[in-house]
C-alpha cells in the first residue's frame, strides 16, 4: 500500500477544514481574485480620446470613429472590441493619464459570452474640436484642455491650447478676434489645425 506524501496529506486536511479551492459557479456567483486581469474598461470622465491606447493595442481591439456629419456636435467614438481583446493591459500602460488615474483599466469582468459576436463591443464618446478655419479635426476638447493644463504658462505660446483653456474657464474674450480682424490677423487667436496655423503665421 502506498502512503500519501506529507504535502498531499496536509492539502487534504486543509481542504476538509477550509472547504474546496474551486468556487460553486454557476450555482453561486463567482468572485474573481483581487489580482484577476479581466476585461479593460474606459472611464468616460477620465478618457481624453487621445488614441494612444489604440496605437499601442497589439490585437487591434481598440478603434475609433470621428462623427461629423449629423446634427449632433462633432464627436469621437472610442470603441473597445471585447472579443478581440487579450487582456494584456498594454492599453492601460500606454494611457497618457498618470499612474493611478488611468482612463482605461483592466477590471474584473470575466463572464463575457455573447450569442451574437457583433455585439461584443463597448463605446464611449468625446466631443471633438474642429479647426475654426478649415473644419478639420484637431483633437478632442478634453485632450486640448488637458494639454493646456499640463503645460501651464508654456501653453500661452500656442493659441489653440490657451484659447481652449480660456473657453473652458468661460473667460475667453471673443472680441479680440474683431479687434484683430481689421489687421487681417484674427485667425491668429482662433483654434486652428497645424496646417491653418502655419498658413496664418506665414501670411500665405
Ligand atoms: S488589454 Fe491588450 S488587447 Fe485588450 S484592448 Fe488593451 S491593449 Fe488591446
Ligand atoms: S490612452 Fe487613455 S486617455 Fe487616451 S484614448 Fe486611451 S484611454 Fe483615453
Amino acid at each position: 500500500m502506498k502512503y500519501p506524501k506529507l504535502r498531499e496529506l496536509a492539502e487534504a486536511i486543509k481542504a476538509v477544514i477550509k472547504g474546496p479551492y474551486t468556487s460553486k459557479f454557476p450555482a453561486q456567483p463567482h468572485v474573481p481574485h483581487p489580482n484577476f486581469r479581466g476585461q479593460p474598461e474606459f472611464d468616460q470622465d477620465k478618457c481624453l480620446g487621445c488614441l494612444a491606447c489604440e496605437e499601442a493595442c497589439p490585437s487591434a481591439a481598440i478603434a475609433h470613429e470621428d462623427i461629423l456629419d449629423d446634427d449632433a456636435p462633432p464627436r469621437r467614438v472610442m470603441i473597445h472590441y471585447t472579443d478581440d481583446c487579450i487582456f494584456c493591459g498594454v492599453c492601460q500602460d500606454a494611457c497618457i493619464r498618470e499612474t493611478g488615474d488611468k482612463a482605461i483599466v483592466l477590471g474584473n469582468k470575466w463572464e463575457l459570452s455573447y450569442f451574437d459576436r457583433s455585439q461584443a463591443y463597448e463605446t464611449i464618446e468625446k466631443e471633438l474640436q474642429l479647426c475654426e478655419v478649415c473644419g478639420d479635426v484637431i483633437a478632442t476638447r478634453d485632450h486640448l484642455i488637458w494639454l493646456a493644463e499640463k503645460l501651464g504658462e508654456l501653453s500661452f505660446s500656442n493659441p489653440t491650447l490657451y484659447m481652449s483653456r480660456l473657453r473652458e474657464l468661460g473667460v475667453a474674450d471673443e472680441n479680440i478676434q474683431t479687434v484683430l480682424a481689421d489687421d487681417g490677423r484674427s485667425d491668429r487667436v482662433k483654434i486652428l489645425c497645424a496646417e491653418c496655423r502655419r498658413k496664418t503665421a506665414t501670411y500665405e
